[in-house]
């Protein structure tokens, strides 16, 4: 259902399959003439796979997609109708946009946004609907969306890659374009716990809930056999994706128990992100069909590991060549090793934006949980890697080329040399060979920002390189001595060991002098931090009113998801669970009321002491309930975002946490048919 290269060469005259290729591959302007038969034959081809409507894609900053359907009928003068679609609609839309977030970029009177159609990316057909994925302006032309400055992010890499090519004597490269591949990691509980749940309902996490007497640590679901309900779930999930032109290849269960992991082939940046945004779409509705809900929520179970999206990242040459693969000979390897420094330089000068692309109030409670990377960015090289980088650095010969065999012990096994890389799960940011594998993205968010950044700071590294190589007298001593400055400047950010590690905040920290910021309140402010404008703005990639905009945006997100999150809470203890107690006490009393009747020498100490404590438990409740409501609605009295973000961080999170902890050991001692809510324990393990 996607109208691929196969698809376009199958329908497209020759020459407009020449020219629209040139536009995808190249970047060449399109003309009128080729979009109005592009737009023939895709409707043509639409239409002949059932579609009826067409809807410009896009992904406007809610962090969804969006669509507005028109249908392709229109009215012909005999009466009847015809089934059109012109370049012009193909190539430009109009939805009206008003309510989407622009952080002030567009007036309300000024509601128009326009949607630009983006040949890189295949246009395909999802329920009866021609979806066109489209970039969205306003009507001045400021970025509305997120794939607006990812492709503006592909286009900065590739040109300062290109100057780096040429100067290796690569003159037949006509593009560099970035890779990704996004593991998507998810839960799955049943619908019919889940819709008993407003806080799974309305903030896509649990706000209460008491430890289940089994989590994962066991973990015994790790790899484990795929239970039959989930297997039927995959396989319907693979053929959706399928039909998309999303290629799920591996498929496992994860460390928590009903916690799962999908990893789609790698792509294009551009379409590795519309597929991943479509994907957890496709995930949610194929979960409904099952009687299933997937949550991609980072936190959806305290104490229980999150779920993040791995985004495996690398550059490639339209000829095939992954620039981030050790070469053959010592000229590939010196190319090599100066792309592997420009994302090393790129990692550390840009640590912040780093950071800032994967800050969301979800993300929050993942980054440093001992379950996902710290908020501390650092990059991991492995041993081999390190060492040639030492030696350069020590203008000392490398002695390590015999590559080390990795031994089995047994002897059935064959031999194979060990990869480059050793593994090393704890880095936010890994080196796995031929590609990096940025982990610290949350599971809900679009790979678009963090792609963003990576690409961009990465374009400025190179650009930095390729200035200097470009006036160089002697190349291959100016690329060592490159090399060696990249290494000596930015070797603190490079870390092998076990991220986790509480030592390892101390040293990054106090010794490293590397950030760390650790909420998203704390980061986000210095999206407009000088460099960071300044680079962002050189490569084309935001203006500065954008990134003014974004900052906003982001941080209204960040406190509209706890607001949220606050009034859930508040309803929750106020409606069903300060009742449920009551209820529970009231009845062990009476219980205890009849025994005492029936036999007066009976001293009921332990119902005595359980309604005691259930008295106290609601007193508090109650008490935290109020001071609660009370804090969120003082937030309305705040006009600055960045200082609404701050007292959400300093007020609002620890009373929803201590709300938490007295309906959580209320829960432990209330009789379960009197709790309002299925427990931990049966959303973890209910799907089998
Ligand atoms: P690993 O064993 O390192 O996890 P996999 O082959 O399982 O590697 O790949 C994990 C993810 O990385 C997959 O989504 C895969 O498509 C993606 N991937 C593999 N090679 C690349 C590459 N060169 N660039 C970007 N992503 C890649
Ligand atoms: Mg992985």
């Amino acid at each position: 259902m996607v109208f691929d290269d196969r698809a376009m060469k199958a329908v497209l005259p020759a020459d407009v399959y020449r020219s629209l290729k040139k536009t995808i591959d190249e970047g060449a302007k399109l003309d009128i003439g080729v979009a109005n038969a592009v737009a023939s034959a895709m409707k043509d081809w639409a239409v002949a796979h059932g579609a009826t409507h067409y809807t410009h894609w896009f992904q406007p900053l809610t962090g969804i997609t969006a669509e507005k359907h028109d249908s392709f009928i229109s009215p012909s003068p005999d009466g009847g109708v015809i089934m059109e679609f012109s370049g012009k609609e193909l190539i430009k839309g109009e939805p009206d946009a008003s309510s989407f977030p622009s952080g002030g970029l567009r007036a309300t009177f000024e509601a128009r946004g326009y949607t630009a159609w983006d040949p890189t990316s295949y246009a395909f057909i999802k329920e009866n609907t021609l979806c066109i994925p489209t970039a969205f302006c306003s009507y001045s032309g400021e970025a509305l969306d997120k794939k607006t400055p990812l492709l503006r992010s592909m286009e900065a890499i590739n040109r300062q890659a290109l100057r780096i090519l040429r100067l290796f004597g690569n003159d037949t490269v006509k593009c560099v374009r970035t890779s990704v591949g996004a593991e998507q990691e998810y839960f799955l509980i049943t619908k019919e716990m889940h819709d008993r749940r407003p806080d799974l309902l309305f903030s896509g996490r649990t706000l209460f809930g008491a430890k289940s007497p089994k989590g994962q640590e066991m973990d015994d679901h790790y790899f484990g056999a795929i239970k039959p309900r989930v297997e039927a779930y995959m396989k319907d999930l693979n053929r959706e994706l399928w039909k998309l032109g999303i290629l799920a290849k591996t498929e496992h269960n994860e460390v928590a128990p009903a916690q799962h992991e999908l990893a789609p082939i790698y792509t294009t940046t551009n379409i590795a992100t519309d597929n991943n945004q479509l994907m957890m779409e496709v995930m949610q509705k194929v979960a409904a069909k099952h009687g299933l809900v997937c949550l991609l929520h980072e936190k959806p179970f305290e104490g229980v590991n999150g779920s993040g999206k791995h985004n495996n990242w690398s550059i490639a040459t339209d000829t095939g060549v992954n620039l981030l693969s050790p070469g053959e000979t010592p000229h590939e390897n010196a190319q090599f090793l100066l792309f592997l420094c420009a994302v090393i330089k790129a990692v550390d000068d840009y640590q912040d934006l780093l950071r800032i692309s994967v800050a969301t109030a979800g993300n929050d409670h993942r980054l440093g949980a001992n379950e996902a990377p710290p908020a501390v960015v650092s990059m991991f090289l492995g041993d081999e890697l390190s060492a040639i980088l030492d030696a350069i650095e020590a203008d000392v010969p490398y002695n390590g080329t015999e590559k080390k065999q990795m031994r089995l012990g047994v002897d059935v096994l064959p031999k194979f040399n060990r990869d480059t890389t050793d593994r090393n799960r704890t880095s936010p940011f890994a080196f796995t060979g031929n590609k990096f594998e940025f982990r610290m993205v949350g599971s809900a968010d679009s790979i678009a920002c963090a792609n963003i950044m990576l690409n961009s700071a990465v374009a400025e590294s190179l650009k930095s390189y390729a200035d200097r190589l470009e006036g160089a007298e002697d190349f291959d001593t100016a690329i060592r001595e490159l090399i060696k400055k990249t290494i000596k400047d930015h070797k603190k950010i490079i870390f092998n060991g076990n991220g986790y590690d509480d030592a390892w905040i101390k040293e990054a920290t106090e010794e490293r002098g590397l950030l760390n910021y650790r909420t998203t309140p704390d980061c986000i402010p210095h999206l407009v931090d000088e460099k960071n404008v300044k680079m962002l703005t050189a490569h084309h990639v935001y203006t500065e009113t954008e990134l003014k905009a974004r900052c906003e945006i982001l941080l209204e997100n960040y406190c509209k998801t706890i607001v949220i999150e606050a009034n859930t809470m508040v309803t929750m203890a106020k409606t069903q669970i300060l009742p449920a107690v009551d209820d529970y006490a009231a009845d062990v009393a009476a219980a205890a009321a009849t025994k005492q009747a029936f036999d007066e020498t009976l001293t009921c100490g332990r119902e005595k002491k359980l309604v005691r404590r259930l008295s106290e438990l609601a007193d508090l409740i109650d008490e935290r309930t109020e001071e609660l409501k009370t804090a969120t609605a003082a937030l309305g009295g705040i006009e600055d975002m960045k200082e609404e973000a701050e007292a959400i961080r300093d007020g609002i999170l620890a009373k929803m946490e201590a709300l938490r902890a007295a309906c959580d050991e209320a829960e432990t001692i209330t009789a379960k048919e009197y709790w309002p809510y299925p427990s931990y324990g049966e959303l973890l393990f209910s799907v089998r």
